[in-house]
C-alpha cells in the first residue's frame, strides 16, 4: 500500500496537472472542483498541510490576462470588429481559460509544495 519508501515519487507536474496525489500518483487530490481532500485515498498521504493560497489565482490571472489582451489586440488590428464582439470573445475567453487553468495549476502548486517539503515556518 505505501509505495513512498520503495519508489521515487512521481513528477509533481504530471500528478498536479491530473489532480492526483503527489506521493503515489494514484489517489485523487481534490474533493469537488477545488477543495483538497484531507488525505490520499490510495496511500494515506496527509494533505492537510497543503496550502497554495493565492498562487493558482496569480498564475491564472497572469496567463489569462496575457492571452485575452493579446487576442483583443490581434482582433482589433486584424479585423476591427465592433465592441460587442470584443466583449463576447474576451469575456468567454477569460471565464473559460480561468476555469480550465485553476484546477491543474492548484494541483501543480500542491505537488511542488510536497516535492520541496515546503511548510509553514516555525520558531524553535
Ligand atoms: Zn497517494
Amino acid at each position: 500500500m505505501n509505495r513512498i519508501a520503495t519508489t521515487p515519487p512521481p513528477s509533481p507536474f504530471s500528478t498536479g496537472l491530473r489532480g492526483r496525489c503527489p506521493a503515489c500518483g494514484e489517489g485523487h487530490l481534490f474533493r469537488g472542483f477545488l477543495a483538497v481532500k484531507p488525505a490520499c485515498d490510495a496511500c494515506g498521504q496527509d494533505f492537510s498541510a497543503f496550502d497554495s493560497a493565492d498562487g493558482p489565482a496569480f498564475f491564472v490571472m497572469s496567463i489569462t490576462g496575457f492571452v485575452v489582451a493579446g487576442t483583443a489586440l490581434w482582433m482589433e488590428f486584424t479585423y476591427e470588429p465592433p465592441v460587442w464582439v470584443h466583449a463576447l470573445v474576451a469575456g468567454s475567453l477569460a471565464i473559460g481559460l480561468s476555469l480550465a487553468l485553476v484546477r491543474p495549476l492548484k494541483g501543480v502548486l500542491a505537488a511542488v509544495q510536497f516535492a520541496n517539503k515546503a511548510e509553514q515556518g516555525r520558531f524553535r
